[in-house]
């Protein structure tokens, strides 16, 4: 695919997972070079962080030079030294490359997390609630153990909850996914879902708005085949009309070849729908 250089919105993919996370595979090098030739601007690396004590044997890894290697603020140190490399090698050929991780919030690990974010040198930090109760809820292989004991009512409770507290922390630069929850909870809670999470709507933008900070619009599913955006359009109406400005376009890449899949579709659509775009990184 190459992407459309007439694009009013540059394109600039702020959510991409290069082979430090033990579920994606291609280099950094790779990646800027496919970055280069689909034309997009910039490129910001975004690793998992994940640190939650209670899933400590399944996340707290990252892959450096093709060995799995405990998470660790020197493992952390050594991607972001990959990053800085890029990033002096591709300025001549114009192509931006940032530093960035991508963390997995709870309430139990914000203290942990701010001490370790303070450490690291990173041009964006961007934030994501992926597990409630120690599990992945937007993982088609654990979200079916959480669903099975919840209600509509007690999922949207969870996540929001826990989003809330990681908006007011004020540890990210911008919310992933805002809505990511709904990845598998759609299809097995049906459409009363929609209805269930509307009050929570309102105050989770609300947040965003007294926090200042902004919302990514993830085309992630795009790479399934599925032409849909996280948060989906009624939120994303929503946050126009509260003022939010959306901060990042980010198509959640987790190989090279799903680099920028959806972003000319969601710079149209802010096109289109006049939404607010000031991006946090340029
Ligand atoms: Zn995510
Ligand atoms: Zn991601």
């Amino acid at each position: 695919m190459v992407l459309n250089s007439e694009q009013k919105i540059e394109l600039f993919d702020c959510h991409v997972h290069p082979d430090f996370s033990l579920d994606a595979s291609g280099t950094i090098e790779e990646y800027c070079e496919k970055a280069l030739q689909i034309g997009l601007k910039g490129i910001c690396f975004t690793s998992h962080y994940d640190i939650d004590p209670g899933r400590k044997e399944i996340d707290a890894f990252m892959r450096v030079k093709g060995r799995i290697t405990p998470l660790s603020q020197e493992t952390v140190e050594i991607y972001l030294e990959e990053i800085e490399k890029a990033k002096s090698e591709y300025e001549s050929s114009g192509l931006k490359v940032k530093t960035g991780l991508e963390i997995d919030y709870s309430p139990h690990i914000e203290k942990q997390l701010r001490e370790d974010l303070l450490k690291l040198k990173l041009d964006y930090v961007l934030g994501a609630v992926h597990c409630l109760e120690h599990i992945a809820i937007t993982s088609s292989e654990e979200a079916y153990f959480y669903f099975e004991r919840k209600s509509a009512e007690k999922l949207c409770e969870e996540y929001y909850t826990n989003l809330l507290s990681g908006i007011k922390s004020g540890l990210f630069n911008a919310v992933a996914h805002l809505d990511g929850f709904k990845k598998y909870a759609l299809d097995y809670y049906g459409e009363k879902l929609l209805e269930t999470e509307r009050k929570w709507i309102e105050p989770v933008l609300r947040e965003i708005k007294n926090n200042q900070i902004g919302i990514e619009l993830n085309t992630g599913w795009f790479r399934k085949g599925k032409r849909r955006f996280f948060p989906d359009e009624h939120i994303l109406k929503l946050a126009n009309e509260a003022g939010i400005k959306l901060a990042a376009l980010g198509s959640d890449a987790h190989r090279v070849d799903e680099l920028g899949l959806g972003l000319i579709d969601a710079a149209n659509y802010i096109d289109e729908n006049k939404l607010q775009f000031e991006p946090f990184l340029t």
